[in-house]
């Protein structure tokens, strides 16, 4: 047992509201410069909808992330090899166009203009050629279901679904919508690390956050092509590629990231989690109707002695491991099992997790009424407004049941609660629905109280920095261990 640590994040996107007051957070801070002005290091999405990059997810157009070869997996489209004969043409990476042209407006214009029989107006001009230019597209043009036809319904998750099926939910009295947040997931086997043939990219030993070394890239954008969810960007004007750095400088002086902190919903918890190193490569390589339950295994139980033992023996700070105790991810993620990591099938092991939108996904009609506390919800799933398979194609990498089991726990906690608060519903269905989803009511409150009440501190729980460890772990950064990309050496022993 090879213990680490991870700094993690959930996203409970029932709280989402869309305002994208994060990703503006992030751009003042980081993206607003020259060569960055297209990037979004956090974006927000609106589910169905194509996303940004656009169709990120397909990656028969953009080849990110790995495939199984037996027992192994090895990287799809790009690698430090793979990736050569592309160098100077390659398919598979983005242009600027499917992310959109950035543009700001001639305001001069306004009171500068030449007298005339029209009013002035303020043009827009690309911030990359500074020409005018039509614009054609945004980082967010298919904000809350706008142009839907052109990007609802050309969602890649559709294509798990059937033509009546699809037909079914874009029936008007059916159609919702959630939210969906994104950063880097400073994944476990992250595939940027192991396309990049320059070694710019290491993920921390001592808190496993995956950074770009500046002086090292050389701007062969394997890690743009390589990362499914194409959250590393070329930046035009430095000629290196940078990437979410979950800011770090704040973490380390014990500030949250600035998505994390100017969160309007409160929907982010920040923990550490501690896991197995040695399992990374088995599990990455597991088929895919089993890659959920084998990631949740490779996180620990950071009560367990033999746990704490091994991860002192590693260097892990006690300091580490009580915040790794005290962890609202781990709850969310290991103990209550809610909270799912995004299309694991592209097998980076992601470690950012989503619990799934419960409210605009399960509401049925009954005539003519939504109804969102219904027993019904139990007995027939496919009544829900969004199909199951399609959250099974985004959470689960396709396995429905696996997404019908943490549906149902949220909807027993809600059942629970609303017995509690309300008291409208009959006590023997609530009792049957919470032992079917095996959520008992301490769990249920519990649940609820993180979900609803929780502080900022409760949301929020790292361990202070440790710069003598973080020295350390840049020293030794850049090997690869197997055919993964997990990309540092082993940590120094603690004399134990
Ligand atoms: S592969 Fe994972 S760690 Fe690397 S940029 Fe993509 S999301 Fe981030
Ligand atoms: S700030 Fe929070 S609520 Fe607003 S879009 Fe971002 S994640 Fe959602």
């Amino acid at each position: 047992m090879d213990v680490r640590s991870q700094v993690s994040m959930v996203f409970h996107l029932d709280k989402c509201i869309g305002c994208h007051t994060c990703s503006i957070a992030c751009k003042n801070i980081w993206t607003d410069r020259k060569g960055a002005e297209y990037m979004w290091w956090n974006n927000v999405e609106t589910k169905p909808g194509t996303g940004y990059p656009t169709k990120w997810e397909d990656q028969e157009i953009y080849k990110g992330g790995w495939e199984k070869n037996g027992d192994s997996v090895s990287l799809k489209g790009a690698g430090k090899f793979k990736g050569l004969k592309n160098i100077f043409h390659n398919p598979h990476l983005p242009v600027l166009d499917d992310y959109y042209e950035p543009w700001t407006y001639k305001y001069q214009d306004l009171f500068t203009a030449p007298e005339g029989d029209d009013q002035p107006t303020a043009r827009p001009v690309s911030l990359v050629t500074g020409e005018h230019m039509d614009v054609q597209a945004g980082p967010n043009w298919d904000d809350d279901l706008g142009g839907s036809p052109d990007y609802a319904r050309q969602d890649y998750n559709l294509n798990q679904l059937s033509q009546a099926e699809q037909e079914a939910m874009f029936q008007l009295e059916r159609m919702t919508f959630f939210y969906l947040p994104r950063i880097c997931n400073h994944c476990l086997n992250p595939a940027c690390v192991a396309s990049c043939p320059s070694g710019a990219i290491y993920k921390r030993g001592e808190d496993g956050v995956v950074l770009i070394n500046q002086e090292r890239c050389r701007a062969w954008r394997m890690c743009v092509t390589a990362c499914p969810y194409k959250k590393s960007y070329y930046n035009w004007h430095t000629g290196k590629s940078e990437k979410c750095v979950l800011c770090y400088p704040r973490l380390e002086s014990g500030q949250a990231p600035a998505c994390f902190h100017s969160c309007v919903g409160r929907i982010r918890y920040l923990g550490v989690l501690l896991y197995d190193a040695d399992k990374i490569q088995k599990i990455a390589s597991v088929p895919e109707d089993q890659l959920v339950d084998a990631q949740m295994d490779i996180y620990l139980d950071p009560f367990d002695p033999e746990v704490i033992r091994k991860a002192q023996l590693n260097g892990i700070a006690d300091s580490t491991i009580e915040a790794a105790q005290k962890s609202p991810v781990y709850k969310f993620v290991k103990v209550w099992k809610l909270a799912l990591p995004l299309h694991p099938e592209f097998r980076t092991l992601p470690n950012l997790f989503y619990v799934p939108a419960l409210l605009p996904t399960m509401a049925t009609v009954s005539n003519g009424i939504y109804d969102s506390t219904s027993k019904s919800l139990w007995n027939d799933v496919s009544q829900n407004r969004l199909p199951m398979k399609y959250l099974a194609s985004l959470f689960t990498a396709g396995n429905t049941s696996k997404i019908v089991e943490v549906m149902k726990r949220l909807m027993a906690v809600r059942l629970h609660r609303r017995g509690v608060t309300v008291g409208d519903l009959n006590r023997n269905e609530i009792s049957s629905a919470m032992s079917e989803a095996q959520v008992d009511a301490e769990t249920a409150d519990a649940i609820f109280r993180l979900t609803s009440l929780a502080t900022f501190d409760e949301r929020f729980v790292i361990p202070p920095a440790h710069r003598e460890e973080s020295i350390e772990m840049l020293e030794n950064t850049g090997d690869v261990k197997g055919n993964t990309g997990f990309g540092f050496k082993e940590r120094p022993a603690r004399g134990l």
